[in-house]
């Protein structure tokens, strides 16, 4: 890959969190959002980036139609872009919001970020198995090119009611904590789809902050 190696604007970023999910809807943007808020709580000096995932869209809209080799060769120039565009100044954790894709892509994101600091990979999915069979690819995708897996969180995990904030399970659960079982890999938690949570994140308020009864409140702190 010809991203360059050069410190550039990341060298005071100590750890780059990627934060990755094998399809689109399944609450990456929202774990990324949550899980920098919680470094944060936790004293932490941490920034969240969803300039991979969201800003370019027009862009990634082109790469998609084009062959894998210009997309990732697109994606390599999107994230020197990245890099230099921004002062990233002094950070405990850079957390980023990849983009969906297929392994090409996410080896383009890997590939231009490892040589700035050391990586890890946060995988998100829901319960339903079409999301762990995806995940699953995250996951040998992961150990094939050496991407240190920090953990799987399991998100959309049941539906907390919002008169009696009891939580049910709509779909099936566990099946996130067994596939990390499986992968040998940490499991971090459930996260239950909470009406709180989307609307917190529209407002642009701290939903650990503020809601700290929630049932989705343990797994997110
Ligand atoms: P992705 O980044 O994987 O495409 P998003 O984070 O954008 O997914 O989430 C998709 C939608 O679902 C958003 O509207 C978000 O607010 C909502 N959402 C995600 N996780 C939860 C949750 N645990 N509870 C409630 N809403 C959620």
């Amino acid at each position: 890959m010809e991203a360059a190696a050069e410190p550039g604007n990341l060298a005071g970023v100590r750890h780059i969190i990627l934060v990755l999910s094998g399809k689109g809807g399944v609450g990456k943007s929202t774990i990324s959002t949550e899980l920098a808020l919680a470094l944060r709580h936790a004293g932490k000096k941490v920034s969240a980036s969803h300039l991979l995932s969201r800003h370019p869209c027009p862009l990634w809209a082109l790469a998609g139609a084009l062959h894998a080799a210009w997309t990732s060769r697109l994606l390599a120039a999107l994230i020197k872009q990245f890099v230099s565009d921004v002062a990233w100044g002094q950070l405990d954790y850079l957390v980023v919001d990849t983009p969906p894709g297929t392994s090409d892509e996410h080896m383009a994101v890997v590939d231009a970020l490892r040589p700035y600091s050391p990586l890890g990979a946060l995988v998100v999915t829901t319960p339903q198995a079409v999301s762990v069979g995806d995940v699953r690819r995250e996951l040998t995708f992961c150990k094939k090119v050496g991407l240190r897996v920090i953990g799987v969180v399991e998100n959309m995990s049941g539906f907390v009611c919002p008169h009696c904030e009891e939580c049910t399970n709509i779909f099936s659960r566990g099946g996130g904590e067994e596939l990390a079982r499986h992968a040998g890999v940490p499991f971090l938690g459930s996260v239950p789809l909470d009406p709180e949570l989307t609307r917190s994140l529209e407002e642009g308020r701290d939903f650990i902050q503020g809601f700290p009864e929630s049932p989705a409140f343990p797994a997110l702190s």
